[in-house]
């Protein structure tokens, strides 16, 4: 598919396994390197929501073979895809490996790159379009502006109200924008700790669900109201909200 002697891309060895990601929805935003593995592979271990499309990409003859959630099942254990990935790269077969967005950015991709390393594998990671930038792509909004912000905060909303999730204060302190994943959930809380942590209620704030996909839609609010507004016009995950 890929004229992959002249762009010089690696070989996809056999017995070796590539991370890479296929989402957040488009296609287009497939890098080259992620459609040459999926040319390539004898085996594709894939994630919920990868794109039909994409997956169309894989060679005749590769298998499919689908990591999330099964009807109702509760999804695979991440100890238990490590072993597989593993086990199918030790028979010897080319094993791509595909998540959302970045497979290393809240996507488990390190915890798999560990075990793969431990166990003596040899691995790729193949960087994505985290759903963070892509978001903000949607929205037209740039991550960054000169002379407006000199950094970029991703953080998960996930652990929000436990004790290992960010420290939402020091966050605030920052005055740099935050990109906050998975916080759907969790983010009225997240908010009114932002605002106890000094972030000004006023701040613009901006709510990108189901980017680069077909039914995307955007929001702008404020970092007061942006949670009530979410649920209002009834936002659902997956979503990215950013602050700043
Ligand atoms: N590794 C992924 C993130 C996985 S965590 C990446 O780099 O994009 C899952 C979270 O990603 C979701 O809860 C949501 O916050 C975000 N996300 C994934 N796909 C998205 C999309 N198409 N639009 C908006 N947010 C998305």
């Amino acid at each position: 598919m890929i004229d992959s002697g002249r762009l010089e891309l690696p070989d996809f060895l056999q017995g070796s396994v590539w991370l890479g990601g296929a989402r957040p929805g488009d296609p287009g935003l497939l890098s080259v390197l992620a459609l040459h593995a999926l040319d390539h592979a004898d085996i594709v271990v894939y994630d919920a929501l990868v794109d039909p499309r994409i997956l169309a990409l894989a060679p005749a003859g590769a298998t499919l073979d689908y990591a999330g959630k099964r009807g109702g099942r509760p999804s695979p254990s991440q100890p238990d895809i490590s072993a597989r990935l593993i086990r199918l790269a030790q028979e010897g077969r080319r094993v791509l490996r595909l998540k959302g967005g970045d497979p290393c950015v809240f996507g488990r991709g390190g915890e798999e790159a560990l075990a793969l390393a431990s166990a003596g594998v040899p691995f790729r990671l193949i960087p994505g379009v985290t759903a963070g930038l892509a978001g903000l792509a949607a929205a037209s909004i740039p991550a960054t502006l000169r002379g407006v912000n000199h950094a970029v905060i991703f953080a998960t909303g996930h652990g929000a109200s436990e004790h290992d999730g960010p420290d939402w204060a020091a966050l605030a302190r920052t005055g740099q924008p935050i990109v906050l994943y998975m916080a759907m959930r969790n983010l009225e809380a997240i908010t009114d700790a932002l605002i106890q942590g000094g972030l000004a209620a006023e701040t613009p704030a901006a709510v990108i669900a189901a980017a680069t996909m077909a039914d995307e839609r955007i929001m702008v609010s404020t970092l007061r109201h942006v949670a009530r507004d979410a649920r209002r016009q009834k936002f659902e995950p997956p979503a990215i909200v950013v602050i700043g």
